[in-house]
């Protein structure tokens, strides 16, 4: 194996999601949904399969799907895209993230990104032989996650090459706010830097959360140095399907379409044109997702309070996170290696998404993109910890 990927074992999913199996725990580790996305989605999948769209798409995707993809963006967020030019279909975010990465960074560049950071980005940053430099997210005295703007700024410098920004966050929960947002976008213009944005979560921002999602290419000179990418997986609930996409000026996205073409080539064509008919959904589609989660967040969240965890405000994302302290817990992986053993349930130890191991290595991440009867399930078994 080579050097730059020695660092890195098997994901801590695969570890997590096997463990559930073998111990036939309730799996609320790997965020992945328990029930289907929109049945007109589906049906459109099993109409393409049957009407011969089983050969390869063209490279940058199918035009109907690229054309789905700008109208999306520009119905949810005001941005503009060119269909042809100016959008990419992806083998999932993960590739488009890899794609970007690949496609923009020399050997040595820098990479700001925020720990806890989703763990394709440090793997994909080695791969560029890139540097990352981490911004550590902390529960700040109102239990948001906060980074410190002086932290960051240190974080800038002649060879930061470009940002890497996940909002709405995973693991944290946390999204990010305007104010945020916008001392991010002043150094990437101020240090010459692109942004690539994973915004996978777009439309899952609670209603209770501190700010509403906003795409860091809607702020003021940042679309033309934005990256944005995003996937089918998350918002129709098809996580197996490995449908997503890059949007951003003409000259990135060609930056990464040269990546991927050697990386996939292409990906996924009979679900491409289903996933056209998803984004055209009505917003009532788009609405009734975000409470079905928002409910579940708070059945989670409350089963969590009352089996003892410390639980950190979850704006976002299928995720909430916990301090395990409360509990006598001292470090996550001990934490949820024993847990199934302890109460049947799967959970994810925090700290493997830090480079700065201490600061996560009480916190817990659980997934509530699952049935309620499950979520029920899983809390009493969690109130029953031995
Ligand atoms: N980014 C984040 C923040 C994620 O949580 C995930 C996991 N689904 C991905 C990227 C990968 O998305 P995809 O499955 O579309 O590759
Ligand atoms: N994004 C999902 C999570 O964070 C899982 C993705 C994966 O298994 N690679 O849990």
């Amino acid at each position: 194996l080579v050097r730059r990927m020695r660092p890195f074992g098997t994901t801590i999913f695969a570890e997590m999601s096997a463990l559930a199996v073998r111990t036939g725990a309730v799996n609320l580790g790997q965020g992945f949904p328990d029930t289907d996305g929109p049945p007109e989605m589906l049906a459109a999948a099993a109409e393409a399969l049957r009407t011969g769209h089983n050969q390869y798409p063209p490279g940058p995707g199918i035009p109907a799907l690229r054309a789905a993809v700008a109208a999306h963006q520009r119905r949810f967020w005001g941005l503009d895209y060119d269909p042809d030019g100016e959008v990419l279909v992806t083998a999932g975010a993960t590739e488009a993230i890899a794609a970007a990465i690949l496609g923009l960074c020399e050997t040595g560049d820098e990479v700001v990104t925020f720990e806890p950071y989703y763990d394709s980005y440090a793997a994909s940053i080695a791969l560029a032989g890139a540097v990352r430099r981490p911004v550590t997210l902390r529960p700040s005295t109102d239990g948001r996650y906060a980074f410190d703007p002086d932290e960051l700024r240190a974080a800038f410098g002649p060879h930061t090459r470009l940002v890497l920004l996940n909002s709405p966050h995973n693991p944290t929960g946390k999204v990010f706010t305007r104010e945020e947002l916008t001392l991010i976008a002043a150094l990437c213009q101020e240090y010459d830097a692109y942004a690539v944005t994973d915004e996978v979560y777009e439309h899952l921002v609670f209603s209770d959360a501190g700010s509403t999602h906003v795409p860091l290419a809607t702020l003021p000179g940042m679309r033309e140095r934005t990256l944005r990418i995003s996937s089918a997986g998350k918002t129709f609930s098809c996580t197996g399907w490995k449908i997503g996409w890059v949007s951003g000026p003409a000259a990135l996205v060609s930056a990464a379409m040269r990546v991927k073409q050697f990386l996939t080539f292409v990906n996924g064509g009979p679900l491409q044109p289903a996933v056209a008919v998803a984004l055209g959904l009505p917003d009532s589609y788009y609405e009734g997702f975000r409470a079905g989660l928002e409910a579940q967040r708070d059945q989670l969240a409350e089963g969590l309070v009352d089996a003892g965890f410390g639980v950190l405000p979850s704006e976002g994302t299928y995720f909430v996170t916990t301090d395990i302290t409360p509990l006598g817990g001292v470090d996550g992986v001990e934490f949820c290696r024993s847990l199934p053993e302890r109460c049947g349930v799967v959970a994810v130890p925090t700290q493997v998404f830090y480079d700065d191991v201490a600061a996560g290595r009480h916190l817990v991440r659980f997934a509530f993109c699952k049935r309620p009867t499950v979520l029920t399930e899983a809390v009493t078994r969690l109130r029953r910890m031995a």
